[in-house]
């Protein structure tokens, strides 16, 4: 079976082209600048094409490069699934639930489902599966997932956190299981997804039983531009003392905070503030002590929340390649007898390891893991469309 995954951004379209007897990647590329300009992309590997004007064009681009290749099913990634718990075939009724679901995150939904149009409208035979965010913690407890806020806010408008990065926390949690030599159903494994965007989750016995991001991906740990959590009532002493609407104050919490807004560098790549740091800049210094501090936070509430540890997984571009980030963490960690291996951790640098990095006689383990998505994607699309 090959599987067509699909990642849909508002100007972008990332593909995989996974066989799953293998799970080998058999192409992948992206149409990029969609419906931007007709100015034709100079990029050598692009050769001069123009950028297509829509999603069905983007569409049919890619069909082109795969040139032939036979396609059994398309796995979307759509980032918040509301109220659906597992992946779901898309059909005309599902898409309008999950487009009226799409308040709570409308700079991605509205564009995952331009993708999923597009392969329908492109491809009328193949059936679309749509992967959720969202699902993976769906199964949380009700004590994790409510605000402390009166309940009918939840049940009549949905105010509850949801967590988001699902299928990102769900790979590593069971490939750590599997590096682990143990079910996951058998484990305690809290993963830490460190990317632009962060998130942490506690995986009891193969579950999702908390995780950082809530009824939007801004709440949580500090991230590359987001503020992470942050008192409700400073948003509008915010908003008053930089004269922004409320929604200009989000945006700035969403796009102008985390480490871009305290490091101050213009940049919001780990590497650029920790080199600053490095230097002696003391506000890349600063930036990257709340980021390490909110982390170990975190850690330390998950491992209270499901009464223990066994394996901790770092992960994204920050958590799988930055053994700085991995040992200021861990070194904070003795309480829960983790001990990083330095000589381990230092090979898992700049190179997307899948590796364990903790000592031999540390209580919990500790792993680098490099994510794959896309590869949960196909699983999860071949799984629904194989019961058919
Ligand atoms: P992602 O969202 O998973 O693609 O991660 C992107 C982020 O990972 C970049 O913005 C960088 O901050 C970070 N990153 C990538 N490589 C490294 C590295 N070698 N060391 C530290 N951070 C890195």
């Amino acid at each position: 079976m090959n599987i067509l995954v699909l990642n849909s951004g508002s100007s972008t379209l990332k593909y995989q082209l996974i066989e799953m007897s293998t799970k080998k990647v058999i192409q992948k590329g992206g149409v990029y600048r969609i419906g931007e300009s007709d100015v034709p992309i100079t990029d050598e590997n692009y050769n001069n094409e123009i950028p297509p004007k829509n999603h069905s064009e983007a569409i049919k681009l890619a069909f082109e490069r795969l040139g032939g290749l036979r396609i059994d099913a398309f796995g979307h990634r759509v980032v918040h699934g509301g109220s659906f718990c597992s992946p779901t075939l898309a059909t005309d009724k599902t898409i309008k639930q999950v487009e009226d679901n799409s308040c709570f995150a409308p700079i991605h939904n509205p564009v995952n489902l331009l993708g999923v149009l597009a392969c329908k409208k492109v491809m009328p035979k193949i059936p679309n599966v749509m992967v959720f965010d969202t699902a993976f913690h769906s199964k949380m407890p009700e004590a994790a997932y409510l605000y402390g806020i009166s309940f009918e806010n939840y049940r009549k408008h949905g105010i509850r956190r949801y967590g988001f990065h699902g299928p990102s926390h769900d790979f590593v949690s069971q490939k750590a299981a599997e590096l682990s030599g143990k079910p996951r159903d058998k484990m305690k494994i809290i993963s830490l997804h460190l990317g632009n965007g962060c998130s942490i989750c506690a995986i009891d016995q193969g579950k999702s039983v908390e995780t950082s991001m809530g009824l939007t991906p801004l709440e949580g740990l500090v991230m590359g531009t987001r503020s992470g959590d942050i008192d409700p009532a400073a948003i509008g002493f915010l908003g008053k003392a930089l004269k922004k609407t409320h929604e200009q104050t989000i945006d700035y919490l969403n796009k102008e905070s985390g480490l871009y807004g305290m490091a101050n560098i213009g940049s919001n790549d780990t590497r650029d503030i920790f080199a600053g740091a490095e230097k002696g800049n003391k506000d890349c210094g600063l930036a990257v002590d709340v980021f390490v501090h909110r982390l170990v936070k975190y850690v330390g509430a998950y491992a209270a929340v499901m009464n223990g540890v066994d394996a901790i997984v770092f992960t994204a571009g920050t958590g799988n390649n930055s053994p700085l980030i991995r040992r200021r963490v861990v070194e904070k960690l003795g309480f829960i007898g983790a001990k990083i291996d330095e000589s381990l951790n230092n090979k898992a640098y700049n190179n997307f390891m899948t590796t364990e990095v903790s000592a031999k006689d540390s209580k919990v383990k500790v792993f680098a893991i490099e994510t794959n998505e896309e590869l949960l994607i196909a699983m999860e699309t071949a799984k629904l469309v194989g019961k058919k």
